[in-house]
């Protein structure tokens, strides 16, 4: 069944009261940002969100959002595809009293001038945080030979981590 598109803004307050749950799906061309981040988006954004009201009565709600990138692998400079996975819980405040009063579970997500908040916005920063800093292909799968060498010199390195013990043992021995 093909998903419904995910709301550009919703408003968290009626939202938390219906319980509101949205299984949705973000156009990759809509996510300019992530687009400039990435060599490309490899298909539409799945998303989800779930409207509720806590313990405490505070509206908030949990989210994820995934999807497939390429970026360049920074060890062969060769494309390679990263799912990019993020989840996240937030409760919308007016103002910085109420952020700093949140509990530490949630991250504080400020309103917009219409007392809505904006999901496509939430799901674009989360999916760029999700991004690996310095994106690299597994080990067996990396193109890089002068990954050989690295791990040689690696290994020299713990060697020479050793050397105190063998020296250790050598006295013994003595
Ligand atoms: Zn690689």
């Amino acid at each position: 069944m093909e998903k419904v598109k995910l709301p550009i803004s919703v408003d968290p307050i009626k939202s938390a009261q219906k319980d509101l749950k949205l299984d949705c799906k973000i156009s990759k061309n809509l996510m300019k940002r992530l687009a400039r981040s990435t060599n490309s988006i490899l298909a539409d954004i799945d998303t989800q969100f779930l409207f509720e009201i806590d313990q405490q009565k505070l509206r908030i709600f949990r989210g994820s959002a995934k999807v497939a990138v390429e970026v360049t692998c920074q060890r062969c400079n060769e494309p390679m595809i990263y799912q990019c996975e993020a989840k996240f819980t937030y409760c919308p405040v007016h103002n910085q009293e109420q952020e700093h009063k949140l509990p530490d579970v949630y991250e504080a997500i400020y309103y917009d001038g219409n007392e809505e908040i904006n999901l496509h916005d939430i799901v674009e920063d989360e999916l760029i945080l999700s991004l690996p800093q310095i994106a690299k292909h597994a080990i067996e799968d990396c193109l890089q030979s002068d990954y050989e060498s690295t791990f040689g010199h690696l290994e020299n390195e713990e060697q020479q981590h050793l050397n105190p013990f063998e020296a250790l043992i050598k006295l013994k021995h003595r």
